[in-house]
């Protein structure tokens, strides 16, 4: 005698996936830092220095918690 057996499936649970929203701050987890020199005078500065994104540090996308 073989007794059919019973797979025990479980029911694939179709959770979608959070999309990770991407950062309102930036947009490739850095932001350019290009401060204003000289207040009236629109003057960028040559070099901008990289700097990672505080809100998101520099994943891109909003931390999510
Ligand atoms: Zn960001």
């Amino acid at each position: 005698m073989t007794a059919p057996k019973r797979t025990a499936r479980r029911p694939a649970t179709s959770k979608p996936k959070p999309k990770p929203k991407p950062c309102p701050d930036c947009a490739t987890g850095q932001v350019s830092e290009s401060f204003q020199v000289g207040g009236r005078c629109k003057r960028e500065s040559s070099d901008r220095p990289e700097a990672l994104c505080l809100t998101c540090f520099g994943t891109g996308q909003t931390p999510t918690e």
